[in-house]
């Protein structure tokens, strides 16, 4: 099964000249995510994680399942204001301005295997901020993946340059 056959490109959204990926299409497919979910747990495995970080929100959609399947915890990085209790958070540069993710202080034993997921990579702005919060609690972070990449932004070496192996199920070029 080709996974790209149930990802939807959206013109123009959300903003003019954006090609957005959507899964939309390959959730509401029981068999194709079946799949899609089969082989990227085959790869995350690899990571050895203890515990898998989602970060919000189809992050979330994407290590759930996947944290179950490999027996393994499941955390949530959020944007800001989101999780109760005592929170860490890191602030990163966006194109124009800055974001804040969190995650609850003690979500992670410090040393403990963390992979992140996100649904798509694309200049790896979001993930490498999550690894840097998730570094900043403890975490030893031993890899990254997402459904989706593309390969003509910068994610993949971004990831490089912070020495976190990662992989995908669908590249774009
Ligand atoms: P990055 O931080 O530039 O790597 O962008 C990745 C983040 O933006 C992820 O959290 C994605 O959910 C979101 N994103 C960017 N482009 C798309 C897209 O085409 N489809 C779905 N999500 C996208």
């Amino acid at each position: 099964m080709n996974i790209k056959d149930h990802i939807r490109g959206v013109p123009d959204f959300p903003k003019p000249g954006i090609l957005f990926y959507d899964i939309s299409t390959l959730l509401a497919h029981p068999d194709a995510w079946q799949v899609a979910m089969g082989r990227l747990a085959r790869e995350v495995r690899k990571f050895q994680p203890d515990v898998l970080a989602g970060i919000e929100s189809r992050g979330f959609l994407v290590a759930a399942p996947l944290a179950l399947k490999l027996g393994c915890g499941f955390v949530m990085l959020r944007k800001k204001g989101k999780l109760p209790g005592k929170t860490i958070r890191h602030d990163y540069a966006l194109e124009y301005g800055t974001d804040t993710i969190e995650i609850q202080e003690n979500a992670v034993e410090p040393g403990s295997r963390v992979v992140v997921l996100d649904d798509l990579l694309a200049t790896g702005g979001t993930l490498a901020a999550s690894i840097e919060l998730l570094r900043k609690i403890g975490a030893h972070v031993t890899g990254a993946a997402s459904i989706i990449e593309l390969n003509f932004l910068p994610g993949r070496q971004r990831l490089k340059e912070l020495d976190v192996p990662f992989t995908s199920l669908a590249a774009y070029d």
